[in-house]
């Protein structure tokens, strides 16, 4: 068996398994050993039956004298056993579980783990974990049990009793590596160990030990990776050294209709300075969807305009690549600049004369259009492909310089471990004169009063809503789709039988899309329902209403996104935020966005409750998922950081390193 070995292939796991298991993202036998516990459950307490005391999580070795299934009043199915150690008779309680008759036999012994309480006037074991004796080695008894993250039809019994045998097959098959001197420097286990130990540790302290190599293993991965990213880009050759003309700059900054925020002006000259040098630029723009990413981005392309060089912007959607068309199209136009916008669906024409800016989706780049000499790239909302499409453009061993735009508030910390590759510029305020947008939080029981004031507000005014649905699932898939649609029609029948209402979700024909946004920003449509694509989309300034249903289900940062989307014209504008949980953490998280309008404030409390992956959504935005360490342990990000350090320079003499390091790159930058 190798560490590469399908699970459907493992002893006892079969095909429908290993469908389930792959939910988990357990795919080969080395994801199943990297399937790590959350917890354990302390049963390590070993005791006589006569000294068990009510409230005690013990494990006591006994044998079983009676079993059998009872009735509740309640007509629900209980399972009692009698079982003596000698030292005194207890009796055991399940609920709801037939089986445990027939699998539990009189006259063996076995182990019982679990808590001892009162139960009908009788201290009793209630529901515990058990074992056959006897057995050299316990997994599910007697011990720190571990338990996993779960899915339908995988319990953490069943991992176990998976995992346990797989250890010493594959673990010693798995190559450590660190490096020698950096495990002792660093005072980490070798990887075997922390591997066996992460599952079935002795004590809390081995399970300490072994968790701390296995989040050192995660945060070192990931910057040594950015590290060498770093270093394999400042070695290539700039495409096109650029003359930065400050005059004509100033005037096209005089020419626009509004002042720079300082946040602006500042992002400008660090993105100037970067364009004069003569090695590629490779910067991350963070600024609040709104806070005029687009514009600073303007100013770059018409620095590569004045030196007669292309530029490309690319964007994650049609929609998204459309609207950037439009306003680069009213800031660039009136200077002579020729933009073309390329889709799926509008292709340019051969006699076309080649435009001085492409803009289109990702797939620009796998397009033939001549380049020439394209000497400016910019890349909206993409972590995971910028780190692709850096490389494709740099294939040559030329870059153009490039820059990355995003509305992810991510911290500060996060954006150095991630994106230690790339230089950070901030857009930290607003435009003056943005309007908050007044936002609540609506319990259940307010729901129709809701209907009834959004009713209010679009019905017969040139105000319009959005109102949009979770993703079932993390991706866009065909349930979530029916999901949306399912709402559309229970609210075109029920509830706004009389507005005038359409539908967007991701799955629909660019045509279709651009239909009905076109439909929703001429007017005639009163509410758009949709899936969560319209985050990263549609800039409509008539939009005051923004309503989102099972708004627990998304982060914080990504509420503030769609949120983003009203309050862009000058009528107050309203975000409700429709809940299914009226009480408790769930409902305090989402009352922060009835209080704070600052996207990265709201990441940061999100990111201390929730962490990176469940604020952003990992797949969308390339956040590794970390199973061990934590993005707020800044003591080991630093530590790491300098492992890292140390290392990418002389990473040929750790040759097994340096194989790891390829295949987690590649497994990182890899679409689903
Ligand atoms: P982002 O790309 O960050 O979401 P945009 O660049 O699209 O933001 O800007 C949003 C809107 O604000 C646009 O209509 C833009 O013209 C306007 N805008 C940008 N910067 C300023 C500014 N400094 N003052 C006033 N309006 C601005
Ligand atoms: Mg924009």
């Amino acid at each position: 068996m190798e560490p590469q070995t399908p699970v459907g292939k493992l002893f006892m796991v079969g095909p429908i398994y290993a469908k389930r298991l792959a939910k988990l993202g357990i795919q080969t036998a080395e994801d199943f050993i990297y399937h790590f516990p959350f917890r354990y459950d302390d049963y390590s307490l070993v005791s006589p039956i006569s000294r068990v005391q009510p409230g005690e999580t013990v494990t006591i070795k006994a044998e079983v004298l009676s079993v059998k299934n009872e009735y509740t009043k309640h007509g629900k199915k209980l399972q009692k056993a009698q079982v003596s150690d000698g030292t005194k008779t207890i009796e055991v309680v399940w609920f709801n579980q037939p089986f445990l008759v027939k699998t539990i036999k009189v006259g063996e012994w076995y182990n019982f783990s679990g808590k001892a309480d009162w139960f009908a006037r009788q201290v009793v074991i209630v529901s515990p974990e058990y074992e056959k004796l006897p057995i050299s080695n316990t997994i599910h008894t007697g011990r720190l049990v571990p338990v996993y993250p779960e899915t339908y039809g995988i319990s953490s019994k069943w991992l176990r009793s998976r995992i346990a045998p797989l250890l010493n097959l594959v673990v010693p098959k798995i190559p450590d590596f660190l490096p020698e001197e950096m495990k002792l420097k660093y005072h980490l286990p070798n990887l075997g160990q922390a591997l066996q130990k992460i599952h079935f540790p002795e004590s809390k302290k081995e399970a300490e030990e072994a968790k701390a190599r296995l989040a050192f293993d995660e945060l070192f991965l990931i910057q040594l990776a950015s590290l060498k990213r770093k270093g394999d880009w400042q070695k290539k050759s700039l495409a096109n050294k650029f003359y930065v003309d400050q005059e004509k700059i100033l005037n096209f900054l005089n020419n626009l209709p509004f002042q720079l925020t300082s946040a602006q002006r500042r992002c400008v000259r660090e993105i100037l300075a970067d364009l004069a040098l003569e090695k590629p630029m490779n910067r991350l723009l963070e600024g609040d969807v709104g806070s005029g990413k687009t514009v600073v981005a303007a100013i770059a392309i018409y620095a590569a305009y004045l030196n007669g060089f292309k530029s490309a912007l690319m964007a994650p959607t049609e929609i998204l690549a459309s609207q950037h068309f439009q306003t680069l199209s009213q800031l660039l136009s009136s200077f002579g600049v020729k933009i073309s916008l390329v889709t799926s669906s509008k292709k340019p024409k051969d006699k076309e004369p080649t435009p001085d800016v492409w803009v289109g989706t990702h797939a620009l780049l796998y397009q033939k259009l001549d380049f020439g000499n394209l000497s400016l790239v910019i890349i909206d909302e993409q972590h995971r492909f910028g780190v692709e499409q850096r490389a494709k453009l740099a294939k040559s061993g030329e870059a153009p310089h490039v820059l990355t735009m995003t509305a992810t508030p991510i911290p500060r910390t996060i954006a150095l471990t991630l994106y230690g590759d790339l230089d950070l510029s901030v857009i930290d305020e607003m435009p003056p004169g943005r309007m908050k947008v007044k936002t609540w939080v609506v319990p259940p029981v307010k729901r129709e009063a809701a209907y009834e004031w959004i009713r209010k507000h679009v019905k017969n005014t040139d105000e319009q809503a959005f109102i949009v649905c979770p993703l079932i699932e993390e991706s866009e898939t065909l349930k979530s789709v029916k999901a949306v649609t399912v709402e559309l029609e229970g609210l075109s029948k029920k509830v706004f039988p009389d507005l005038r209402l359409g539908l967007l979700h991701g799955r629909l024909k660019s045509k279709e899309k651009d239909e009905v946004v076109e439909k929703f920003r001429q007017g005639n449509l009163d509410i758009l329902v949709s899936t969560p694509v319209v985050e990263v989309g549609i800039d409509i300034p008539q939009a005051t209403i923004m309503m989102i249903e099972a708004a627990e289900r998304f982060g914080l940062a990504q509420l503030h996104q769609l949120r983003g989307r009203v309050g862009r014209g000058k009528k107050e504008s309203y975000c409700l935020l429709f809940t299914e949980t009226p009480i408790g953490r769930p409902l305090q998280r989402l009352k922060a966005m009835e209080k704070s309008h600052i996207g990265m404030e709201l990441a940061e409390i999100d990111f201390k409750i929730r962490g990176p992956g469940e604020i952003y959504g990992t797949a969308q935005h390339g956040f590794p998922d970390l199973r061990v360490a934590s993005f707020t342990d800044l003591e080991l990000i630093q530590k790491t950081r300098q492992a890292a350090e140390e290392t990418v320079g002389k990473l040929s003499k750790f040759p097994v390193l340096q194989e790891k390091l390829k295949q987690f790159t590649q497994a990182s930058i890899a679409p689903n």
